[in-house]
């Protein structure tokens, strides 16, 4: 039988060191709500991210859309559509409309120069993406924030224990938030994490994410459940300490596909030469420029798929795009996303994924490539 290959594989830690938790929680009895393990999970999270507090969640669209919501805002609110739903959806949730900025042909974050113009009275917010792990131009977008008096809210779902110049990737806007989702770099199986540089604000996250409770007898915020429970805080503290290990692992993938398909005409790879950058290695997109190749995008992932490749179009389509969106009428110019998610395939990529078969779906890739060019 022939070995299917999908694009990610979730990283499970050693099940005797998981097991030693269940054993404490089956002792305990303590599941969810304020559980020691979770305790335990938020320091080790604080110590990795370089900030005084953070706050673990079920998952990272809540904690999205919970620290969204905690900012209180109203009106427009900035945003890229070259990315997961729950980017665009988190800020629609929350009563806001999103605007859409167009993306940078680079790396496929938001373009700074571009922010400006969709700058409305309206306007109280930008949510950009650190999309695949590769940071925003954070330092031209914190200066766009500041110069008009909006609050910055960082989709880092992909950009998990990053750092830009030795500095955490936190460090940068007012607000990021991580997801910890099985398919991510970093998983507790579900799981996010809101990170606040402002204390009261990260108080009403916290309140906000327990249904708006502030004491026993008072609730002060229409807000929601999205705790963190025990099970899911022991696999974050199991796999924290496989991180790094695993990180160098992904790295070992990343430099073996750049290796392979450095050269390929038609076939632009993201540029992962950057001393300022501690990437995660989170995912390994290629974009295929259909007529230098010689076969589309899709001829490509139909091809890659009958010979047990499973690869993905992340991201494709962009959100603006959504079924549910179209009759919204949100602004934006987002032809550069837009023309990127026609040609973008996200490659297999996870820690143990041998060396063979990277090798074999690169050479699919430079056959499918002559192939598409023959016809
Ligand atoms: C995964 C993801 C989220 C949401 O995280 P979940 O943990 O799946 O809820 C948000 N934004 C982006 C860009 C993502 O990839």
């Amino acid at each position: 039988m022939k070995e299917e290959i999908f694009v990610t594989k979730p990283y499970l830690p050693p099940k005797e060191e998981y097991m030693e938790y269940l054993d404490k929680i089956w002792e305990t009895r303590h599941l969810t709500n304020h559980g020691p393990f979770l305790m335990e999970f938020t320091d080790q999270l604080c110590e990795l991210l370089d900030v005084d507090n953070c706050l673990p969640m079920t998952n990272g669209h809540m904690a999205l859309e919970m620290t969204i919501q905690a900012f209180k805002l109203t009106g427009e609110v900035i945003t890229t559509p070259y990315t997961f739903a729950s980017t665009t959806h988190a800020i629609v949730r929350n009563g806001l409309t999103p605007v859409f900025c167009d993306v940078r042909e680079s790396d496929c974050t938001m373009d700074p120069d571009k922010i400006e113009a969709l700058i409305t009275d309206k306007t109280s917010a930008i949510v950009p993406v650190h999309v695949y792990g590769m940071p925003c131009d954070v330092k031209a977008i914190d200066a766009i924030a500041k110069k008009h008096n909006l609050k910055v809210i960082y989709d880092a779902a992909h950009a998990f224990g990053e750092t830009i110049d030795g500095e955490s990737i936190v460090h940068f806007g007012d607000a990021s938030m991580f997801s910890f989702h099985a398919t991510k770099c970093f998983t507790s199986i579900e799981g996010g994490c809101s990170v606040v540089n402002d204390q009261d604000l990260m108080l009403r996250i916290y309140q906000l994410h327990n249904f708006g409770i502030m004491n026993e007898e008072s609730v002060a915020y229409v807000g929601a459940n999205a705790k963190m429970n025990e099970f899911q805080a022991a696999m974050g503290l199991c796999n924290l300490k496989h991180f790094d290990e695993i990180t160098v692992q992904r790295k070992a993938v990343v430099d073996l596909y750049m290796k392979l398909l450095a050269g390929v005409k038609g076939i632009r790879l993201l540029d992962y030469n950057n001393e300022h950058i501690k990437f995660n290695y989170s995912y390994f997109p290629i974009f295929i420029d259909k007529d230098e190749f010689g076969m589309s995008r899709d001829e490509v992932y139909d091809y890659l798929l009958k010979n047990g490749i499973h690869a993905r179009k992340y991201f494709y389509p962009i959100t603006s795009e959504f079924e549910c969106y179209q009759d919204s009428g949100f602004r934006g110019d987002v032809s550069i996303a837009k023309r990127l998610s026609t040609m973008v395939l996200t490659l297999p990529l996870y820690p143990d994924l041998a060396t063979d078969i990277v090798e074999r779906i690169c050479e699919l890739l430079k056959t499918a490539g002559k192939k598409g060019k023959l016809k």
